[in-house]
């Protein structure tokens, strides 16, 4: 069985925006992963059709109510349905390379997207929806954080990317940020490449590659460069 990624949205519209070109799109076609789409709206009760109301204890913005999203949780995904079921959310665990990996190895993810001032609580927790952030921003909803997501996962499903061996020296792979490129023209704008790329030396040019790793990580992102020490002292 492919992947399949159930969104519960207010702009199902939204769908597959960018992940229906690319790599995403050819894999979307190829039946490598699959895509549906649940409109929240449609489990409203009033003639309004309206899924929101004003916050218990007062103050701005309006709340996706729990009893029409937990229908549509119920109809998108029965009891015993094996995805795990995500919500968006700022105040979620930060996703990662590292989640990314494990939610391509499974069947898919239900994924809810959140909109005004975000959802009511009791959903969260009676629908046991694990919180998932992609950084310590505010969208002003969950959809493109579903696309940021899903264009992770994608890519790493088997069959998707053609050469798999890109894959692992990318940033955050290794625990470092990638190397620099180049390609051709050898001169641009003055500018040559570095003399050990075009060397032909393969072992001289693992070792620049790795230097340069290390010097980005180290300069750009102490945290992740203080993780993979620490990493290296454990395999010693
Ligand atoms: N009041 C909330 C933010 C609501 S933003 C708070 O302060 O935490 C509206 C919706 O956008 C959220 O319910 C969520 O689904 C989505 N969203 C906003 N920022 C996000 C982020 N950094 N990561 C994932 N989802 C996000």
């Amino acid at each position: 069985m492919a992947f399949k990624a159930t969104i519960l949205t207010l702009y199902p519209d939204m769908f597959p925006g960018p992940l229906g070109q690319s790599l995403s799109g050819r894999a979307l076609d190829k039946g490598l992963w699959q895509l549906e789409t649940s409109q929240i709206r449609d489990f409203a009760t009033d003639k309004h059709r309206s899924v929101d109301d004003t916050p218990a204890g007062g103050g701005a913005g309006m709340v996706l109510r729990a009893d029409i999203l937990a229908k549509a949780i119920d109809a998108a995904a029965p009891a015993d349905d094996p995805r795990p079921r995500l919500l968006m959310s700022p105040r979620g665990l930060p996703f990662t390379q590292k989640r990314a990996h494990e939610l391509a190895e499974g069947p898919g993810a239900i994924i809810v997207c959140g909109r005004f001032e975000g959802i009511d609580q009791r959903v969260i927790d009676a629908r046991n929806l694990e919180e998932v952030s992609i950084g310590d921003y505010i969208l002003s909803g969950g959809e493109i954080g579903a696309i940021t997501l899903l264009d992770a996962i994608i890519r790493l499903i088997p069959g998707v990317m053609g050469n798999m061996e890109s894959a692992d020296t990318e940033s955050f792979e290794t625990g470092l940020l990638e190397h620099p490129h180049y390609t051709r023209p050898a001169e641009f704008e003055g500018l040559t490449i570095p003399e050990v790329l075009t060397s032909g030396n393969h072992k001289k040019i693992h070792e620049w590659r790795m230097s340069e790793s290390e010097k980005l990580t180290r300069d750009r992102r102490p945290d992740l460069w203080h993780a993979y020490m620490a990493d290296e002292d454990d395999v010693d």
